[in-house]
């Protein structure tokens, strides 16, 4: 018989068992549903304030020229990155969003017989990573709930869990879906006990989010650790999610040989352009940063007044429990009748955390609608 089955007989080992990754609700339907009314599309941690103007202004320019094929080497952007990040451009990797690059660093640096290490609740697309490549990933246990950082990181686990099979590890600072990080303190103490030939990948997706003075860019240890390697994304306080542009930064050579396998044209022109704009409006990016942790402690305050948990956030999202442990089906029944009224949020079943919601932190007006649905539904 012809089916899935069939063919992933055919897959080589890791994609035989893989599932791929679930993005959450169908947003095209539900917008198509919600036509003329309101929809609060909290699901997704985008920016709700969009890019900057200069960014806009970049993307329409490019459209003449949109019959060439893009920049391969993304020459201009990556200059302003290594002029912003004090680095070389040598040291900079693009990518068609940071997931491309997330997969690409499995590709490179893991395989049959390799363990790739990191921590439960971390963002799912390592796993997916290893799998591919066919590594055996290696889950580190995150801190226990009664920890200052609940379900956070545990970097003595994860250093732990290092093996002399180990090639990469995969951490997130701060870490997505529960918005938890770790300490500049805590973090140079872990990069002391990795190997030199273990890939440190450091994904700073909402590094720009951050305010907690402790918490500081894996880049500031960059010179003393070659196997460092930090990726960024355009997609967050950039409010460019839907261009797909992402970037690496590390040593010039753990870049090359990434280079070897990256798509020649994977970053779109209108990408670049716009990329490289946003770069530039650095004013944008503050008033965002600033609308965004204003509202965070608002929305965090309001969801804590009805009862609910929040957990501790350094992004543009909230991990919030609605029910106890193993009450998946109260929260499944809260979640589906919020998407009724249209407020579109993200369910964490896959995460193993089903009692909780991932909640993005909206503008003023989306974070109100959100609670008045919010009060029906609960009520
Ligand atoms: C959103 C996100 C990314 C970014 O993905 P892009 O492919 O750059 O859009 C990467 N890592 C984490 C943890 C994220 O939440």
């Amino acid at each position: 018989m012809t089916d899935e089955a069939f063919f992933s007989a055919l897959a080589q080992p890791g994609i035989q068992k893989l599932r791929a990754y679930d993005p959450g609700h169908d947003l095209v339907a539900f917008r198509r549903r919600f036509e003329g009314r309101h929809l609060i599309e909290l699901g997704s941690n985008e920016n709700p304030y969009g890019p900057s103007a200069r960014a806009k202004e970049a993307i329409l320019a490019t459209i003449h020229d949109s019959f060439r094929y893009s920049d391969p080497l993304g020459g201009d952007l990556k200059r302003a990155l290594a002029a912003k990040h004090g680095v070389e451009p040598a040291s900079i990797l693009l990518g068609n969003g940071s997931h491309e690059l997330l997969m690409q660093f499995a590709q490179v640096f893991a395989g049959p017989g390799v363990d790739v290490v990191a921590s439960r609740f971390g963002f799912a697309v390592y796993a997916i990573a290893a799998q591919c490549a066919g590594a055996t990933l290696r889950v580190a246990p995150c801190n226990a709930d009664d920890h200052a950082m609940p379900r956070g990181h545990d970097l003595d686990a994860i250093a732990t869990a290092i093996t002399p099979a180990t090639r990469l590890v995969y951490l997130a600072n701060p870490n997505n879906p529960t918005g938890t990080w770790y300490g500049a303190d805590a973090f140079a103490a872990f990069m002391a006990k990795v190997p030199a030939d273990v890939v440190v990948v450091v994904d700073e997706a909402y590094a720009e989010f951050v305010d907690a003075p402790e918490c500081a860019s894996a880049l500031t240890l960059q010179a003393a650790y070659p196997n460092l390697v930090v990726t960024r994304t355009f997609s967050k306080a950039y409010a460019l999610a839907g261009l797909r542009v992402g970037f690496a930064i590390a040593h010039p050579g753990l870049i090359a040989v990434m280079e070897r396998v990256r798509e020649s044209f994977n970053v779109n022109s209108a990408g670049l352009a716009a990329a490289e704009a946003a770069l530039g409006d650095v004013e944008h990016l503050d008033w965002v940063v600033a609308r965004n942790a204003e509202q965070r402690g608002v929305l965090a305050t309001a969801l804590r007044a009805r009862g609910l948990t929040v957990f501790p956030s350094q992004t543009n999202f909230l991990l919030t429990q609605f029910a106890e442990p193993g009450d998946n089906a109260r929260v499944a029944k809260i979640e589906a009748a919020l998407c009724e009224v249209g407020v579109v949020l993200r369910p964490m079943v896959g995460y193993g955390l089903g009692h909780c919601l991932r909640i993005t932190v909206g503008n003023a007006d989306e974070n109100r609608r959100l609670l008045a649905a919010l009060d029906e539904v609960l009520a």
